[in-house]
């Protein structure tokens, strides 16, 4: 028996599993797949670790929103790294990845990108491992290989035939969550569910570099309105050995290549070996309805109809590390309270 049980071991389960382990709570995070981090999972090709869901992110600064939610939660102890500003942004970025951006969007995400820049050294997949040792230094569990496929009365079954109960947080699409919830939900609240519309899906170049060819570049670069270029890590002399191609619109990996060469003309004869993902990619790893990068639009509560059930992630409010943390407090201040919370992080 569990207090906690948390569907998906994505940023919003694992932020979630986090701060409800550190409050006292026995919590259990179920993840579907075979690594914890849903879009903030690296995968490795040829020796070359790649991100797939995240760059960069703004609210690091002192006093920042998501310092604020990070430092207590030693976060920012992780090898956070100043970037350069990115080019072409925010205008091409909001024109070409999101949906119409909202007021919250602009004060919440945009803003604190203006004011700087971050990257994680070890990419997103470092803040994964540093939330999934947390939950289990404070005696809770991450089960990979857990998908759900039920949620009835406080019981949340697996595919394999096991079962958990307790307070559920579903950290999945909450049409999702609620195509797998066998108890009564009023139609009206599944009509409002079903009303949102999600953001596009993104193509994904990753490119294995000939080392040194191209330049490094720490920030994003925003092409035409149509491509974003990210450089992983360097190697160990600052040379650049990888870099990402990430696109709404086109889909061929050849054409994102051709337009990149517009910014780099050296990467003419530098690409040693690419590999793709497309919004399919994507549904099928995590799950996500059409590949969706960033969630349903609009803000939802984390409280649902369904008593004992609450949602988090990207799905019920703002995208992105800084928003899903935002999302991940929200919810579990609806599950301890807000004084608990008040004391945990001052907010
Ligand atoms: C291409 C791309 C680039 C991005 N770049 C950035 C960036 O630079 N900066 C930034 O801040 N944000 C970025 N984002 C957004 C950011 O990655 C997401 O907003 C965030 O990671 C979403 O986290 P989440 O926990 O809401 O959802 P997810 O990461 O989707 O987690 C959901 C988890 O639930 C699991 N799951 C699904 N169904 C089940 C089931 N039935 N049973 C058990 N487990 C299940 C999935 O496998 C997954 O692990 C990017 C996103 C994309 C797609």
């Amino acid at each position: 028996m569990s207090d906690i049980v948390v569907i998906g071991a994505g940023l919003g389960g694992l932020l979630c599993g986090s701060i409800l382990a550190r409050s006292g709570r026995k919590v259990i995070v179920l993840e579907q797949g075979i690594q914890s981090g849903g879009a903030l999972q690296c995968f490795v090709r040829d020796g070359i670790r790649f991100d797939t869901g995240f760059h960069s992110v703004g609210g690091l600064e002192s006093g920042g929103a998501l310092e604020k939610i990070f430092r207590p939660l030693g976060l920012m102890e992780l090898p956070w790294e100043r970037a350069e500003a990115d080019e072409g942004f925010p205008f091409l970025r909001l024109s070409s990845f999101s949906r119409e951006v909202s007021e919250l969007e602009r004060e919440h995400i945009l803003e604190p990108y203006l004011k700087g820049i971050w990257r994680l050294r070890g990419g997103g997949q470092t803040l994964v491992d540093a939330l999934v040792s947390d939950i289990r230094a404070r005696g809770g569990e991450v089960l990979l290989r857990k998908k759900v496929t039920s949620i009835e009365r406080g019981v949340v079954s697996c595919q394999d035939g096991s079962s958990f109960s307790g307070t559920i947080v579903s950290d999945i699409h909450p049409l999702t969550t609620f195509g797998l919830c066998r108890d009564h939900v009023r139609p009206s609240y599944l009509r409002m569910l079903r009303s949102r519309a999600d953001s596009p899906g993104i193509f994904s170049v990753y490119i294995k570099l000939k080392p040194g060819a191209v330049e490094w570049h720490s920030g994003s670069i925003f092409l035409d309105g149509r491509l974003m270029i990210h450089f992983g890590d360097p190697d160990s002399e600052g040379r650049a050995i990888s870099m990402s191609l990430l696109s709404s619109e086109i889909r061929d990996g050849e054409e994102c290549i051709r337009l990149a060469y517009k910014r780099f003309s050296s990467l003419e004869g530098a690409v040693e070996k690419y590999w793709t993902s497309s919004p399919s990619t994507w549904e099928r790893y995590t799950g996500t309805p059409c590949g969706s990068a960033y969630g349903a639009a609009g803000f939802i509560s984390p409280r649902t109809p369904v008593a004992g059930l609450y949602l988090s992630g990207q799905n019920i409010g703002l995208h992105g590390v800084l928003g899903v943390s935002m999302s991940a407090l929200a919810t579990c201040r609806e599950i301890l309270g807000n004084e608990a919370i008040e004391k945990m992080f001052g907010l």
